[in-house]
């Protein structure tokens, strides 16, 4: 599929806060926690949310006790809900409907991550022999995207995402078996990802080439230098795992927010459509 498509289908499924009126921090409850500053509820307005919809402290939510919003992701479903769904109706001035609004998010946010992952998927050259599939089952979904808000209330997500997870899981195989023939697999790498909790693991410099990450629990990981081409980390949990030095490149289900939550610096080398982020540059230079 042409790069260009891919890329305005993807520029779909991202955050774009200015064409957003603010509902992820409106809609969701957070609890005062490590990520968080204070306690905030269900449909209750954020106190740092401005008149404009803007983050008053967007600059510096880490260093104001905001880190849980730096690792937040919403796959772009704030401004579907807005524009698209309610037609640029304002919650702020309709009441009536602010709670309804506040119910379909959740949902459009679950379809939103679904496309991202098979979009993603019709780039990766080693699908190919499913690209039908996952072209047919990213249609169905865009097309539940345009629902009305009953309609999206009366979903049942879980059977459409089982379907999407299987070819997703088919994608994964087609990568890391790629991987795999170019790369012996060590009994010691078997070991070394058996089970998903490797929380605090020491995996330093590790052959993770082609591995199995879907979600594991990598938060505190020591990660340093390791190689994770062509690895699958769909709904890996990255929080505060050490990825200085380590080599991403054609890993897949990578999110920019999994790489937010970690640590890194200039010598990462992430996948080309994620960025480095700002705090690892930072705190190298603190
Ligand atoms: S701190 Fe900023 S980004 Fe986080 S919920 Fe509040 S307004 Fe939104």
């Amino acid at each position: 599929m042409p790069h260009d498509l891919i890329n305005n289908r993807k520029a779909k499924v991202s955050a774009d806060c200015k064409n957003c009126f603010g509902l992820c921090c409106v809609a969701l409850s957070f609890a005062a926690s490590a990520d968080f500053a204070f306690d905030k509820g269900e449909g209750t307005p954020c106190r740092n949310l401005q008149t404009d919809y803007r983050c008053g402290i967007h600059k510096n939510l880490r260093l104001n006790g905001f880190r849980g919003c730096t690792v937040y992701e919403y796959f772009g479903a704030g401004q579907k809900v807005y524009q698209g769904t309610y037609g640029g109706i304002d919650w702020r001035n309709n009441a009536a409907i602010a709670q309804e609004m506040f119910a379909v998010f959740p949902i459009m946010q679950h379809l939103h991550e679904m496309l991202y992952y098979l979009y993603e998927a019709l780039s990766i050259e080693a699908a190919q022999p499913i690209y039908k599939d996952l072209e047919q089952a990213a249609q169905e979904t865009e097309h539940l995207t345009y629902l009305s808000p009953e309609a999206i209330l009366s979903l049942y997500i879980p059977s459409h995402r089982d379907k999407v997870n299987d070819l997703l899981k088919k994608t994964s195989e087609l990568v890391r078996s790629k991987a795999k023939n170019s790369h012996h697999r060590s009994a010691r790498k078997r070991k070394m990802t058996k089970g998903r909790d490797m929380i605090g693991a020491n995996l330093r410099g590790a052959n993770l080439r082609g591995a199995d990450l879907r979600g594991a629990l990598l938060i505190a990981s020591d990660l340093r230098k390791a190689d994770l081409r062509e690895a699958d980390l769909i709904g890996a949990d990255l929080r505060d795992a050490d990825l200085r030095g380590a080599n991403l490149l054609g890993s897949i289900f990578l999110t920019q927010v999994q790489v937010n939550s970690a640590k890194g610096n200039r010598h990462t080398k992430l996948p080309p459509s994620l960025r480095i982020p700002e705090h690892w540059l930072i705190s190298e230079i603190i």
